[in-house]
């Protein structure tokens, strides 16, 4: 077997260097050196291999060289034209590698080869719309992405994982746990970026869902979940109270908040006025 792109190329540190790259904010560039950390992103991502990986801000690079060296074809999505020289260069040394100058949120990931996963330490400015857009589209179709695998910062990944009666619950855990298994793999520290954060990152993992208990528009459990927790601290049939009568049927009671009702009661209720009212 050949060396790999972690023995062969100048390590990540010289290779800022040698390109003349200095961290942005404003694109929020918080950049991994380390290929234990990066190495373990990839294990612990699971991608099967035959899987077309979607890295979105590789940056220089070395989270791409441990999905490369793994054996994945990577295509990657960067939108800071001073770093894509030297994603180039990594380009010439490995074809399975395809960099793309482009805003990953005007990206329609359904034209990269299937079945495709996400692998990415996303920029912390859009991790949260990139997320929520993918699952959109995983809404409309299960097999657009085999596996997400994401960094974000811990708060803010905790947020799609989170369970009934917790802070984090909300919006985002409604529409992850309804369309998939979501876990945190593994926190990571944040002296292990430069520059360094102010916040612990978290992995997080979204797997689609194959079937599903309930299948209301995504449009409803959107407008139902905005309605209920614009209005956190109230009762439930405070946000909702267009929708009361059907409390029953769904089995909510109208006396709790909107963080103490679990998604499939959420679901329930959607699908139950989607059934009532067709659109
Ligand atoms: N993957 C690298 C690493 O782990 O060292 C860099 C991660 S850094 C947190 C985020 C990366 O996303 C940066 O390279 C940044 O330029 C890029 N980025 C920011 N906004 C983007 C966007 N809308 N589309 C594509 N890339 C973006």
């Amino acid at each position: 077997m050949s060396a790999g792109l972690w023995e062969t190329l100048p390590s990540v540190r010289d290779m800022l260097a040698q390109y003349g790259i200095t961290p942005s904010k404003k694109f929020g560039q918080n950049f991994l050196f380390d290929r234990n950390i990066t190495d373990k992103i990839v294990r612990a991502a699971s991608v099967p291999v035959g899987t077309h990986v979607i890295e979105v801000g590789p940056g220089p690079g070395a989270l791409t060289r441990s999905l490369l060296d793994a054996g994945y074809d990577v295509t990657a999505f960067e939108i800071d034209r001073n770093i894509f020289p030297l994603l180039e260069d990594m380009a010439k040394k490995e074809s399975r590698f395809h960099p793309v100058l482009q805003d990953a949120m005007k990206t329609d990931l359904a034209a990269i080869p299937a079945p495709r996963a996400v692998v990415a330490n996303l920029p912390y400015n859009v991790g949260t719309n990139l997320v929520i857009g993918w699952l959109q589209k995983i809404h409309a179709d299960p097999s657009f992405m085999t596996s997400i695998t994401v960094m974000l910062q811990k708060e803010v990944a905790e947020r799609f994982t989170a369970q009934p009666r917790t802070p984090e619950y909300g919006r985002a855990s409604i529409l992850a746990q309804w369309l998939c298994h979501a876990e945190i793999l593994f926190e990571v520290p944040k002296e292990v970026f430069f520059p360094q954060p102010k916040v612990t990152s978290a992995i997080l993992r979204l797997i689609p869902r194959k079937e599903r208990a309930y299948n209301p528009p995504l449009k409803l459990v959107e407008d139902i979940t905005r309605d209920a927790f614009n209005q956190r601290r109230k009762m439930i049939k405070a946000g909702l109270k267009n929708h009361v009568g059907y409390f029953e049927v769904a089995g909510i009671d109208a006396q709790l908040r909107p963080e103490a009702i679990p998604v499939d009661l959420y679901l329930k209720l959607a699908e139950t006025v989607s059934n009532d009212k067709p659109a």
